[in-house]
């Protein structure tokens, strides 16, 4: 069967690392990206270098008309999807609670979670076996945080992961009898530039000693987790989850 995957975020970070891997394991892989076309463009030429295939399309994932759009192509480039990991995730300044707006709540959640229900919906039209597809495999992109809460941080962030968590708890279970496994994949404190946008680039190097394993983690742990969850290896797993975490 053809394989095609579409990798939201996928220009840097965890998404750029699932998208090398994934197409050395022979997806023709599309990565989306909110506004840095270079970084996108360098994964792309990458990829195609060590003879794989690529495309990059610019898309806010919280953007209903981007989501149509992009999916749109990827039908028209490489056919439909066979796996989507919903991966385009953001964080904001570290912050209390108390200081949290309506407006930084909204960019959160729009991303973080409308962004990934909508990508979510545009595969399983294309997936489930109730639509005519051939079935497929979804890997949401999660987060210890969902486990830890991020107090004094990002509460915001950490909730926006627990509902990516139910999301995939009751995605997998609504679709299982469709061909469709939905799985979640829960990093810890990896080495991206997610942390800066917090406000803290080094934040790894402050926080690697409270990891049970004593450092922070690279984003190609990640992405072997997220590829072996897409596979046929995986075949019986769905609605499960992966801690990449060092044992946080
Ligand atoms: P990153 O280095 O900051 O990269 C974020 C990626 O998402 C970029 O490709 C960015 O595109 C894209 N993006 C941001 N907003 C988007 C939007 N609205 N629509 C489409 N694409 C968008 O992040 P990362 O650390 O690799 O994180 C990837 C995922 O892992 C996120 O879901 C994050 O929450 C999760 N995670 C990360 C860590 C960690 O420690 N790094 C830990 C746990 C979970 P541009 O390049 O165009 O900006």
């Amino acid at each position: 069967m053809k394989k095609v995957l579409l990798v939201t975020g996928g220009s840097r970070g965890i998404g750029a690392a699932i998208a090398r891997l994934a197409a050395r394991d022979g997806y023709a892989v599309c990565i989306s990206y909110l506004r840095n076309r270079e970084a996108a463009d360098a994964v792309v030429g990458e990829i195609a270098k060590a003879g794989g295939k690529a495309i990059a399309v610019a898309a806010d994932v919280s953007a209903e008309g981007d989501v149509m759009r992009l999916f749109k192509y990827v039908d028209d480039a490489y056919g439909p999807v066979t796996a989507l990991v919903n991966n385009a995730g953001i964080l904001e300044g570290q912050s209390r609670v108390e200081h949290m707006d309506a407006a930084r709540l909204t960019r959160i959640f729009a991303t973080n979670v409308i962004g990934s229900f909508l990508c979510a919906r545009e595969a399983v039209r294309r997936m489930s076996t109730k639509n005519g597809g051939a079935g497929g495999a979804i890997v949401n992109i999660s987060s210890a945080a969902a486990r830890l809460g991020s107090p004094g941080e990002y509460v915001d962030y950490a909730a926006s992961k627990g509902a990516i968590d139910t999301l995939t708890t009751g995605l997998a279970k609504e679709v299982a009898a469709e061909g469709i496994r939905v799985n979640a994949v829960r990093p810890g404190i990896i080495y991206t530039d997610i942390h800066a946008s917090g406000g803290e680039p080094n934040r790894v190097e402050r926080l690697k000693e409270s990891v049970p394993m004593k450092r922070g983690g690279q984003a190609d742990e990640v992405a072997r987790a997220v590829v072996w969850l897409l596979s046929e290896e995986a075949s019986y797993s769905t609605g499960a989850f992966i801690d990449v975490s060092g044992g946080r």
